[in-house]
């Protein structure tokens, strides 16, 4: 299979090709990330109508720098996969309808992609990595633990109640007075702070699920962040907070350890996180730990298939390719699309 994969669901505008070869190992042939961060930053955030005229302006010469730095055309791909949601859906329907007329015009299969899924599979794009594994997906959007059984094949063991752990530093760090997008600013900033100088709420560590909860933090956070302006001060606080991120994840990520090592001893012990948050050093060490721990193996994406690219999404692609799934051209862009099948199945759809 050779998959040239779209993405265009939030605001970087992706286009990759992998191959993906008949032992199923995987192979990055090209991956291009147009991010619009320089439109959106004045706004402090993302602003959709700008997101979605941008993807229109920029979609199709992505896909063709793709195209060229894998050293293939048109008539070598195999399939076409585009992110069909979840996200803003003015983007998502500029990538997907890209991705119908390719299929169209070279008589491709199309595959109309999960961007959850993608992320569950980005970390296969680095490295040898089997199903099933237990996955940490912390993005800007969500916050799961999912027992990845296969392609298509995940089961929700926790999720947050509020917010996703890359929004809470998104909103942190914009309390902060850091430009957006805030996570790898108050990464930056918390080097060398120290993370005890300030206390911060430890939310919902005294339940036994698997649940998360954000927003204790951000407000308690936000609150001290009104009266700190010293910069070593405001290390600290951003190191604090980084830890306090950190330490729920782990502490979350060990519970369901002990649950899924219960069923899946014989099938290997596998941890991986994937997502924006993913990029963060704090949080890999502090997750790579508790799965040592744990007994379990530990995986992350290469930092580049962390956030948001076209590459995880053509791995996806192919993986359903192979397995003989693929998609009618009328497939629908859908602006909520959960991953696990029982509940994808309940969720709207969108012309
Ligand atoms: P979703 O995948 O849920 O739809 P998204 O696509 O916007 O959301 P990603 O691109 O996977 O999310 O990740 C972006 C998020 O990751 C942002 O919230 C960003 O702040 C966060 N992030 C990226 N790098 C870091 C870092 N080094 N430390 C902390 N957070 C980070
Ligand atoms: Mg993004
Ligand atoms: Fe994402």
């Amino acid at each position: 299979q050779t998959v040239l994969g779209l993405e265009t669901s939030c605001d970087e505008t992706a286009a990759a090709v992998v191959r993906r070869h008949a032992d199923g190992r995987a192979e990055v042939l090209s991956s291009v990330v147009g991010s619009q961060i320089a439109a959106h930053a004045p706004f402090g955030g993302v602003v959709p109508e700008i997101a979605a005229r941008a993807h229109v302006e920029s979609i199709e010469a992505i896909a063709e720098a793709a195209l060229k730095e894998a050293g293939l055309g048109y008539g070598d791909l195999t399939g076409v996969a585009a992110t069909a949601g979840p996200g803003l859906v003015g983007g998502v329907m500029v990538g997907l309808s890209f991705g119908k007329a390719v299929a169209l015009a070279r008589d491709l299969p199309l595959v109309a992609v999960n961007h959850l899924e993608g992320h569950a599979v980005s970390a296969r794009l680095g490295a040898d990595l089997p199903y099933p594994f237990l996955l940490l997906l912390v993005s800007g959007g969500h916050c799961q633990l999912l027992e990845v059984a296969g392609i298509g094949a995940c089961r929700r063991l926790g999720s947050t109640i509020d917010d996703a752990a890359g929004e809470a530093f998104d909103k942190i760090a914009k309390a902060m007075g850091l430009p957006y997008p805030g996570g790898p600013e108050l990464e930056r900033l918390a080097e060398g702070g120290d993370p005890t100088a300030f206390e911060l709420p430890r939310m919902l560590l005294g339940r036994k699920d698997c649940d998360f909860s954000f927003s204790g933090l951000k407000t308690a956070a936000a609150r001290l962040a009104e009266g700190v302006t010293h910069e070593a001060d405001r290390r600290n606080l951003a190191a604090a907070v980084q830890e306090a991120i950190a330490g729920q994840l782990a502490e979350k990520s060990e519970r369901a350890m002990k649950a899924y090592a219960q069923a899946h001893a014989d099938a290997g012990l596998r941890f991986v996180v994937a997502g924006g948050v993913a990029a963060n050093r704090t949080v890999r060490a502090r997750l790579e730990a508790v799965a040592q721990k744990n007994g379990f193996s530990f995986a992350a994406p290469p930092m580049a298939y962390c956030t948001d690219n076209a590459a995880m999404i053509a791995l996806a692609g192919a993986e359903r390719l192979a397995a003989g799934i693929s998609d009618p051209l009328d497939a629908v862009a859908r602006p909520r699309w959960p991953l696990d099948a029982a509940a994808a199945a309940a969720a709207p759809t969108h012309k």
